[in-house]
């Protein structure tokens, strides 16, 4: 029963390129544009399309939309925010054509600004993002002064904002500054009569809350979703949540940064987790058992398959354990366990051990030992490899250093490996 409206309304096949959408949305807008087509059906057409433009671009959206329909949407977030303007302007460019267009509720042409966005990096766990969570995040940010409107005067007095007379309302100052005999450099300042906004507020005519400054400073608390299976970097948008700058200016986005912090078991790899687990040597030959606790709480038992053997770096994963997809938090990764098998330490193994051992343990295959052109066999030195040593021939203990042309150039004899 998937939800095949906005695909049908734009008349692509459900697995179009967003390419395909762009041109199929382009050619409808084009037909439907309340500049070009007054009819009220049209008006509502423009809408339904803009919004099926809206969620098949978004990836995210159009993933929610795939799987839940057009409920999913409003179940998240509060349904597509945005208006059909931005997206118009977006795609033509800002002017739109035939002139401007302010046809939906009047917002159009006073869009041209926003602040920049503000970033905010939030820690979280990787059980947070296993499970959801919701987090809070308080901010303190100027928010519009609703006693004046953001203006910084009352509006009643008509002649309450004047122009600043140090700068002629252009919130810049010019200086000029003698660098040299017949040179002067221009220099272009901030008006600090009035801050650089152009515009004095008479004193008397000041706003009583904001004091002129046409924003009050608010905390405000922000619930961050933090969907089962988002990732680290993931950014999740406040749309128009930055400070308040003006009346002309929209507020800029704040946008949350998802910043997932080390887990001491578990490596997220895409939807995958990975972990190690140390074994012994007995458990390596005749099986194990381990307990692995989830990242929900939930213990695994995690056991060996009979005379199974196990060899270092023997990876073993287990199904649907591993991350939940974003969006699609039934259908898990994988958990992915790198075994290392601890030996036993030198020394430990007595020779008496060994003889049962060598009961029990396939015994090595017999190779007939070659035989030497010379008839003399060498004993040599087994040495603790140094990868940090540069002796390349270091080995020169043999007698092959002689028969060979020093080609490392003045390296003595009996240069050994490593310094134990
Ligand atoms: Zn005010
Ligand atoms: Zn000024």
């Amino acid at each position: 029963m998937p939800d095949n409206k906005y695909y049908d309304i734009l008349g692509v096949a459900r697995d179009a390129s967003e390419t395909d959408i762009k041109k199929a949305y382009r050619k409808l807008a084009i037909k439907y544009h309340p500049d070009k087509n007054q009819d009220p059906a049209a008006v509502d057409k423009f809408k339904e399309i803009t919004v099926a433009y809206e969620v098949l671009t978004d990836s995210e959206k159009r993933g929610i939309y795939d799987k839940y329909g057009e409920e999913g949407l409003q179940q998240n977030g509060g349904g597509p925010g945005f208006s059909p303007d931005d997206i118009f302007s977006q795609f033509f460019g800002g002017g739109g054509f035939g002139g401007g267009f302010g046809g939906f509720g009047g917002r159009g042409g006073r869009r041209e600004r926003k602040g920049e966005p503000l970033q905010h990096v939030l820690k979280v766990s990787l059980e947070d993002l296993y499970k959801g969570k919701i987090s809070k995040l308080a901010l303190q940010k100027n928010s519009k002064c609703q006693e004046c409107d953001g203006k910084g005067a009352n509006s009643k007095s008509a002649d309450a904002i004047k122009k600043c007379d140090d700068c002629h309302g252009n919130g810049i100052k010019v200086q000029l500054r003698s660098i040299g005999p017949g040179m002067v450099q221009k220099l272009q300042t901030q008006c600090p009569t009035c801050k650089g906004e152009g515009n004095i507020i008479r004193e008397k005519d000041r706003c009583v809350k904001c004091k002129g400054n046409k924003t009050v400073q608010e905390k405000k608390t922000l619930e961050v979703n933090i969907d089962k299976g988002m990732k680290h970097a993931q950014k999740i948008v406040f749309s128009e949540e930055g400070d308040y700058e003006s009346p002309d200016i929209v507020p800029g986005d704040v946008i949350v940064v998802l910043q997932q912090k080390e887990h001491p078991v578990f490596t997220r790899e895409g939807d995958d987790l990975v972990m190690d687990h140390k074994i012994t040597l007995l458990e390596a030959l005749t099986g194990f058992t381990f307990y692995i606790q989830h990242l929900d709480g939930r213990v695994l038992v995690v056991k060996s398959k009979p005379s199974e053997i196990l060899k270092p770096g023997d990876i073993k994963c287990i199904y649907n354990e591993g991350m939940p997809g974003y969006k699609r938090p039934f259908e898990k990764g994988r958990l992915f366990i790198r075994f290392d098998v601890q030996f036993p330490a030198n020394g430990s193994i007595t020779p008496e051990n060994a003889k049962l051992l060598e009961k029990i343990l396939p015994k090595p295959k017999q190779t007939p030992k070659p035989v030497s052109h010379d008839g003399i066999d060498e004993e040599v030195e087994l040495h603790a490899f140094d990868p940090n040593s540069k002796q390349g021939h270091s080995h020169s203990h043999s007698r092959a250093s002689y028969d060979e042309d020093d080609d490392e150039g003045g390296h003595p004899q009996g240069v050994s490996c490593a310094q134990q």
